[in-house]
């Protein structure tokens, strides 16, 4: 799934009291608790207008790509760094911290998270600049690039279409070679980025920013890459039979040797969607279909109405507009938007899904009662969870159905939609994988040769072939390695975290089954 939450900022979104209740401090004391009661209120008399405006500010640079919007999105973000980056302040909140005694969770909690995200400015004010003018100018970049094919513009849904219908291999492989491109216009600044980002976390002592970024999301380091590792061992041999599948119908439709396939026939630019192969048409019920309509039905019917989110939302195609999907938080008060770029298809009604999913688990709904510092999503994993759980009901011919949509031939739907869930599941655990271990690779050593050790990681663990004597930056087109550094594992979590509810739904279900009988 395309998509991408950003906050502000970034070291906020971690971990609430919903995840982790910490004990009372066996010393609580009234006076520990007051110094930290006040500190948090001059945080947030500080902070909340400064990060408002960032919100807002980043909403429009995504909306327009005007110059003049990222100017202000890099100033209002300049603001924030300044304040967070405050000696004194962080001095005081390590006191806080060392001194204890706090005897409200809640407000222990608060600290706990100030505390990281401060630690996180305590660098040279120069250099948070020089970081944060350069990603603005690499974001930029990326907003505004259209893949070029034979001296024309060509939106990203229009790079999906013929790389889902086309049936040209060389039509295919220049559409993808374009759509690639991008990763060659911000190859020297995202290389540069890399390196003063690493070099603001050695600075605070650790070991780089992938480090430093797993630590300030609350993650170890060594306990993902066991997770990991377990996951590529489960899903190895079911994903290469799934592929086998796949490729299986590939080579009959493009008419090419298996031998021959290469990553542009996989229908997705990075083969992280499941390749639309089998008997029936999954997009077909969604082509005359009003998605946000469709979102705004069905949350409504969950008692969860988006009505308000829906209106502040921007949601169709413009030129200079982000071509992704995301949602963003702007005041933690419920002014929640979503940014996307509909088509009628599936994929898109997937993407709305799991878009206003994430609406529905913000401050939209938060109790009021939750503090400033706590009013996010508990953790990214836990958001991305619940924005894929969502997203799910795409493929669910039941779901169509309950919407009022029409399906015909509902064994094939059926069948086709299983597989293909089956298959997304495996494909996408498996491109996390090259997601993840890219960029902790790219931290760990820039100098590197990155393209060698993008395509090693794609061949290893999704099994697609290097085109040969590539040497492009193909990395770089993929937004979040700009964008949202060290965000990626987050979503395999995710995707691991709905199956535990989901069975404990089930489990309750059964349950009242065997009483009622
Ligand atoms: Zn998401």
């Amino acid at each position: 799934m395309l998509c991408l939450r950003l906050l502000f900022p970034v070291a906020l979104a971690i971990l609430s009291v919903l995840v982790v209740w910490r004990p009372v401090a066996i010393s609580a004391s009234p006076e520990g608790s007051a110094r930290a009661a006040k500190f948090v209120k001059t945080h947030e008399a500080k902070l909340r207008p400064l990060e408002v405006a960032a919100g807002l500010a980043w909403w429009n640079a995504n909306i327009s790509g005007k110059d003049e919007d990222f100017k202000e999105k890099e100033r209002t973000q300049n603001r924030i760094d300044e304040a967070l980056a405050n000696p004194e302040a962080f001095r005081e909140l390590k006191e806080i911290k060392r001194q204890g005694g706090i005897d409200d969770p809640v407000l222990a909690r608060e600290i706990d998270v100030l505390y990281l995200a401060y630690l996180e400015k305590q660098v040279d004010p120069d250099l948070l600049k020089k970081i944060t003018a350069l990603a603005n100018k690499v974001e930029k970049s990326f907003n505004v690039y259209r893949a070029k094919v034979d001296g024309k513009e060509m939106t990203d849904s229009e790079v999906r279409r013929i790389l889902k219908n086309s049936k040209d291999s060389e039509r295919r492989k220049e559409v993808w070679e374009s759509s690639k491109a991008v990763g060659g216009v911000v190859e020297a600044d995202l290389r540069e980025l890399v390196k003063l980002r690493n070099e603001a976390a050695t600075k605070l002592g650790f070991k780089n920013y992938h480090a430093l970024q797993l630590f300030l999301n609350e993650q170890k380091g060594e306990d993902l890459i066991k997770l990991f590792d377990e996951l590529d061992d489960l899903t190895r041999e079911p994903f290469r039979a799934a592929k086998a599948e796949i490729d299986a119908k590939l080579v009959a439709d493009y008419q090419v040797r298996t031998d021959q396939l290469m990553p542009w026939h996989y229908h997705d630019p990075f083969f992280q969607e499941s390749p639309a192969v089998f008997a029936i048409n999954i997009d077909t019920p969604y082509t005359k279909a009003d998605l946000p309509g469709l979102c705004r039905q069905f949350y409504a019917s969950i008692g969860l109405p988006v009505d308000e989110v829906l209106a502040r939302s921007d949601l169709y195609e413009k030129p200079g507009k982000s071509p992704h999907a995301f949602c963003t938080d702007i005041d933690r008060e419920g002014d929640v938007r979503v940014l996307a770029n509909i088509v009628n298809n599936e994929y898109w009604m997937g993407t709305m899904l799991h878009e206003v999913g994430h609406s529905v688990y913000s401050s939209k709904n938060i109790p009021r009662s939750l503090p400033f510092p706590l009013r996010l999503e508990s953790h990214i994993l836990t958001t991305e969870g619940v924005a894929m759980m969502f997203e799910r009901l795409s493929k669910q011919r039941a779901w169509l159905e309950k919407m009022g949509l029409h399906v015909s031939n509902p064994k094939e739907f059926d069948e086709t939609a299983a597989k293909m869930q089956r298959n997304q599941l495996l494909i996408f655990s498996r491109w996390c994988q090259v997601m993840l271990r890219f960029e902790k690779g790219m931290y760990e050593n820039p100098d590197q040769d990155l393209s060698a050790l993008w395509w090693d990681l794609v061949e290893k663990y999704q099994l697609l072939k290097r085109p040969a004597g590539r040497k492009a930056p193909d990395y770089g087109s993929k937004i979040h390695i700009v964008s949202a550094p060290v965000y990626y594992h987050n979503y395999q979590m995710g995707q691991l975290l709905p199956r535990k509810c989901i069975m404990r739904s089930r489990a309750t279900s059964i349950r009242v089954q065997i009483r009622t009988r």
